[in-house]
Formats: C-alpha cells, structure tokens, sequence
C-alpha cells in the first residue's frame, strides 16, 4: 500500500518506519523543512533505540520517503495517518489546531476515496470533527478512522512492530475502511496480538484511559512511598508484595520524582478538561495530577532537608531526559528540579547520555553540562539521581565518592540499595525507603 504519514515525530517517524519495513511505501511527511532536510540527508532528528538503522534500511530501498509537500503526498496516498502534536492548550484540553489545519489540507488535496486515520491522541469527537472538516473541503469520497498509538518512548520500534494490541475505531459506512486497516496491521499481529474494532468515540477514549490510569498507579505509589517515609517501611517490599498480586501486576508501581513526557501529563488534563466539560469533576484525575506536582518538589526538599540552605551548593545530576532511552525532555521532572535549584541559588552540573542537546536549548548556559557523568561529580556537594538510565545502576562507586567533595547521594529512581550505600559511606537518600 502507498501510505502518507503527516507529522514526523516520534509517532510518525516510528510508524513510516515500521510500515515501510513490512513493505509498504510510505511518504512522511512534515512541516518543518529542517526535519526533513535532516532526514534526507540521513541524520536523525530524535533519538529512539534502532530506529536509524530501520530509517537508513528503508530509505535505501525507496520504501521510505520524506517531503514537506503534503498535497502531493496525499494524491500518491491510499492511507493517509495524521501523526501530528496535540499540545496541551491555555484549559488543559488538548490543542487540536494542528490536527485540523492537516484535515483541511488534506481535504482541499484528496483526488479520489482516501482512508485518513487519526493516529494523534485525540478527544472524544475529534474524528467527528476531522470528518466535518474534510467534507467541507471535497465532494471525493472518504473515511475518518481513530488508531490511537500505545508506543513507549524509548522502546518505540519494538512497541510498534509487536505492539501488545491494535486499536482500531471505526464508524457505521467505513467498515470496508476498517478492514483495510487491519490487513495493514496484519503483518504486527502474527504472533497473536489482538486487533480491537470499535466506534471511533470508544477508540478515542481508551487512549486517555490507559494513560491516566498508569499515572494513576505512578501518583499512587509516590503516595504510598511517602508514608512509608513516615512510618520507617521500605517502598521496595511494599512495591514487590503488590506487584506479586496477579489482579495488581508488577509494572508501574515505582515511585520516584513525579512522570513527565509528552503523554501523561498532557493527556491526565486533556481527559480531565473534557470530562468536566462535561459536567464531571473526575476527582481521582485531579489528585492524580496534584499529586505528580508535588512529587516533582521532593528531592529537593531533600536536599534541602540535610543541607539547609542550597545557595552556593554544587549539585550534579545524573539523568535530565523525562524516562531513560529517550532524548525527550518534554514536562521532564529534571526540568522542575534545575528550576528550583537555580532558585535557591545552587550551581548545577549536570549529565545525561541522550538529552543534553535538548537541555542545552532550555537551560543555555544557566547550568553546567558535562560530556560525561564522572565528570558531573567533580567537586560537587551532592549527586541526585533523576533519570535512571542503565550506565548509572553499576556505577563505580570509590570513583564517585573522590570525585564528590561529600559524599551525599538523592536518589530519586531508587537505583541503589540504601544498605550497601550506607556500608560504602555515602549519607543516602532514596524515596519511600
Ligand atoms: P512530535 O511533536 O514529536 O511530532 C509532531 C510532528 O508534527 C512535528 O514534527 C511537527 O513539525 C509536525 N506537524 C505539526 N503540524 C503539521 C502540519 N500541519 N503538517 C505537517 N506536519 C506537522 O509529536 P509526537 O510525540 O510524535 O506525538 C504525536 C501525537 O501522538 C500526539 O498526539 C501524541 O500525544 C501522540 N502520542 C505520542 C506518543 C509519544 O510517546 N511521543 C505516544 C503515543 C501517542
């Protein structure tokens, strides 16, 4: 099939790239000519784990494309995937301009029947509206399908080419359409996966409410881990004891510096916007949320705890990107952290294998980036440990305490076993434990 993926994000990106290496020929495309300048001449405009090599494969084969002319790509296209940003708006709803100014387009370029597929997280009733506003542009005929995607930053080629289900919505009259879709996805089902059909209103809704109930679980456990603090329990027998409960699972329930990204946090408001526009107050959601706001400030009350005042404190953090993996600093916890830091007048060094361009460009020359992550601990009163990036876990630990002038460690991943900190001599503070 020819498909046109519009928005070349870490979604768009991931999905042409898998679609391509099952065969397809797809056109990403995107607005901004200097993502796709970069991507033509072969460079990465993000970071994701094995996606460059799919990239360069697919693109070296034909299989895969990239264009800012968005008209063209359409009239090659049977499917057309709006990959867009649905950024937060003033309310907390989700900004849906971005999606409409792509259906408007798409529209006015359609020259015979297109299925276009709303793969942006997207509210309830937005593929009403993207059908409203393609109908107002053409008298072509079309389908508006929702296929919200579950992909993990960090893990997005293998969450996308063996995703644990394919959700597909699909209106009464497109049913045809519906079915085209699932032999599309036929080739990332093999091994089982469930394609779930349903209306597109039922789609829409699932996506917010698989996110917000793993923030749910994330805001619950920090909730947990702070009255462990108060009753001297330890969060991590706590986490195993519930995590070895099949009704509860194991995943999801770490606590730590709050979640951050460019999903929960957007989506948690979205939902919470749309349902009390509605009338609904969705008190869970709220606390959800007030919860994470208040995690974000722990460690440095921590910090603030042992040392008093931080000004003229030198602090190195180890992690800045909002999960490891990833390059994306988006809502990242680190970016709340170095905020406060700075306020209280501490001096910030800081090291992150994959973030620190994006960190350059929030933080300029305000804090000190380091190429590597002993090079962060040189002279510096503490280390906080904010992104739990594998290279951190089995640190050399004698290296860190003659590089720190103190040998103070804020763990706010709990990475490290309090016990064995202690028995090393560090002064070690964790969450929860
Ligand atoms: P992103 O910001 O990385 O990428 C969006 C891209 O769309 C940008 O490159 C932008 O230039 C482009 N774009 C915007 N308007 C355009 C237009 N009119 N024409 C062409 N291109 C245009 O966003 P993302 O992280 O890939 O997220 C995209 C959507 O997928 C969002 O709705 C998000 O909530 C959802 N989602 C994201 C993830 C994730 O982990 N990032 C996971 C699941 C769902």
């Amino acid at each position: 099939m020819i498909i046109a993926v519009v928005g070349t994000g870490y979604v768009g990106l991931v999905l042409g790239a898998c679609l391509a290496e099952n065969g397809n020929t797809v056109i990403c495309v995107d607005k901004d000519q200097s993502k796709v300048d970069t991507l033509r001449a072969g460079g990465m405009p993000i970071y994701e784990p094995g996606l460059e090599e799919l990239v360069r494969r697919n693109t070296h084969e034909e299989r895969l494309t990239f264009s800012t002319d968005l008209a063209g790509s359409v009239r090659a296209a049977s499917i057309v995937f709006i990959a867009v940003g649905t950024p937060q708006g003033e309310d907390g709803s989700a900004d849906l301009q971005h999606v409409m100014a792509v259906a408007r387009d798409v529209g006015r370029a359609m020259n015979k029947f297109t299925i276009v597929v709303d793969k942006s997280t997207v509210p309830v009733g937005t593929a009403r509206k993207v059908r409203a506003v393609i109908a107002g542009e053409t008298k072509q005929r079309f389908a508006v399908l929702s296929n919200p995607e579950f992909l993990k930053q960090g893990a997005a080629v293998e969450d996308s080419m063996k995703p644990d289900r394919v959700v597909i919505g699909v209106d009464k009259g497109d049913e045809a359409a519906g079915e085209t879709m699932r032999e599309l996805y036929a080739p990332f089902t093999r091994t089982g996966a469930p394609i779930l059909m349903m209306d597109t209103t039922s789609a829409e809704l699932c996506k917010y409410a698989a996110n917000a109930i793993l923030a749910t679980r994330i805001s619950f456990m920090n909730e947990i881990a702070n009255v462990c603090e108060l009753v001297d329990a330890d969060v991590d027998h706590v986490r195993k004891a519930m995590g070895t409960d099949r009704r509860i699972g194991s995943s999801f329930l770490f606590p730590g510096v709050g979640y951050g990204g460019s999903c929960f946090p957007k989506d948690v408001k979205a939902l919470l916007r749309s349902s009390q526009d509605r009338g609904y107050d969705f008190p869970i959601l709220q606390a959800v949320e007030e919860v994470n706001q208040a995690q974000k400030e722990r460690l440095v009350a921590k910090m603030e705890a042992h040392f008093g005042a931080l000004k003229g404190r030198t602090i190195a953090l180890w992690g800045l990107a909002f999960k490891p993996r990833t390059d994306d600093m988006r809502e990242a916890p680190a970016i709340r952290i170095v905020e406060r830091l700075l306020d209280r007048g501490a001096i910030v060094r800081a090291y992150d294998p994959a973030a620190i361009p994006v960190a350059r460009r929030l933080f300029d020359n305000r804090i000190t980036f380091c190429d590597r992550s002993y090079e962060a601990l040189s002279g510096a009163d503490a280390l906080a440990i904010v992104t739990e990036w594998n290279e951190f876990r089995e640190p050399d630990f004698d290296k860190m305490k003659s590089l720190l002038k103190s040998p103070v460690v804020f763990d706010g991943r709990n990475i490290y076993s309090p016990e064995h900190m202690r028995e090393l001599g560090f002064t070690y503070f964790s969450i929860g434990r």
